[in-house]
């Protein structure tokens, strides 16, 4: 027998570059559930790296919703929505939804990935184009390139740049999307929605926004930045996740009637991926339910974020506003900038006791490295103040604050 070469060979040389550039990481593994305090690597630690903003993960309504759907209707769909994975509760889930944002019609993808990449890869060609913020999310990033439209990316909220941009492809034919994340997730600053609605709708342009990072978090109840900004009718296509603040898994679309049916017929993660299992459509029915019935939870979550952000602010570390955006919501990144700086402070207050994850190329661009922290409802003030506490000791040991 001959002896065989690896192919995947050149994978090591790259992870060998990852591990001398300082931003090689291992993943952590959770050892009980989703909570403000947990045990990752079976070391205790306060949790600031989650999306779990409301604390959904371990609500004991969704989780009687999921042990109820799982005992009367099993385990998994089946197959996917357009063959026979259609249960009664996906039905339900987006007729809620809907009516929840106040729209005509809704459809659930398995994930807020899928139903960015899948809707904006179904509804242009190669004959259009897209006029992208600079951070939006990578699944809007990828739709854009599946859809193979001509992409012009306009500078951070700049919505004067992004009109500029409709202005220059105004008189050739395609049609013209317009999209921004609602809430970037990196910064936690938020979309300028009035100024690029006024933009789109003076060109005649699709208005597309990503509200992953705002729903159950902005707007009534919840339900977004085109709530809190009073933008209703004036976004033709909205998507959300299921997977942050909603606390299971999924992604929706929000837009006309046409819109949704087009969509049950051509994004294509909805024709060939299988559709959630009934518990996650359960679980997520009983989330709006708990959006509408529960406002306590949503009023701690910003009670949190005022405080944290406060007193990191206050130990001297960037937490946004100079030379990066600043945050407005409960993601609050803690910026410095060197990738290695961030990884070995990262590991430094995981072993103080806080879960705070480092993020680094290509997540954010080069030299904005960070680790980003986001509080959640259910972290107590005992426990911010700990976690604060760690982050200062840890921050001036490492001369990162003075
Ligand atoms: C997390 C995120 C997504 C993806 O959502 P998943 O449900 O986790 O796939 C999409 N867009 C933005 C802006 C996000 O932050």
């Amino acid at each position: 027998m001959t002896t065989r070469i690896n192919p995947l060979g050149f994978l090591s040389d790259e992870m060998n570059a990852l591990k001398e550039k300082g931003t090689y990481f291992k993943l952590r593994v959770l050892d009980d559930e989703q909570a403000a305090v947990c045990h990752f690597d079976g070391r205790k630690v306060i949790n600031l790296a989650s999306n779990n903003y409301l604390g959904l993960t371990t609500h004991p309504r969704l989780r009687e919703a999921a042990l109820a759907a799982t005992k009367k209707y099993g385990v998994g769909s089946g197959a996917v929505r357009t063959i026979a994975g259609t249960m009664r509760l996906h039905m339900e889930l987006e007729e809620k939804i809907a009516r929840f944002k106040g729209v005509e019609a809704c459809v659930v993808f398995q994930s807020g990935f899928t139903a960015n990449a899948g809707t904006v890869s179904a509804i242009l060609g190669k004959d259009d184009y897209i006029i992208s913020d600079e951070l939006n999310h990578a699944s809007i990033i990828d739709g854009c390139r599946l859809s193979r439209a001509k992409i012009l990316v306009f500078r951070h909220k700049d919505f004067a740049h992004a009109e500029e941009q409709l202005a220059s492809v105004a008189n050739l034919p395609g049609k013209k999307l317009l999209i921004t994340d609602g809430v970037f997730s990196m910064d936690g600053d938020i979309g300028p929605l009035p100024g690029l609605c006024a933009a789109a709708e003076k060109y005649g342009a699709i208005m597309m926004v990503d509200d992953a990072h705002s729903s159950g978090v902005l707007g009534r109840q919840g339900r977004g930045t085109i709530d809190h900004f009073g933008m209703h009718g004036r976004v033709d296509i909205q998507v959300g996740t299921l997977s942050k603040a909603i606390g299971a898994l999924g992604g929706y679309v929000c837009g006309t009637k046409d819109f949704i049916e087009y969509l049950y017929h051509r994004a294509r993660p909805f024709l060939f991926s299988t559709s959630h299992p009934p518990s996650v459509a359960a679980t997520c029915i009983a989330a709006i339910d708990v959006l509408e019935q529960e406002p306590q939870w949503m009023e701690q979550l910003w009670a949190n974020t005022r405080f944290f952000k406060k007193e990191l602010g206050l130990l001297g570390f960037n937490i946004g506003g100079v030379n990066t955006p600043a945050s407005e919501t409960p993601i609050t990144p803690i910026i410095l900038g060197d990738g290695r700086a961030t990884m070995e402070f990262s590991k430094a207050i995981f072993e103080q006791g806080v879960m705070g994850t480092g993020i680094a190329f290509p997540t954010v661009p080069e030299g904005k490295a960070r680790v980003r922290t986001i509080v959640t409802a259910t972290h107590t003030e005992s426990e911010l103040t700990e976690a604060l506490e760690v982050l200062g000791r840890v921050g001036k040991k490492m001369g990162l604050i003075s």
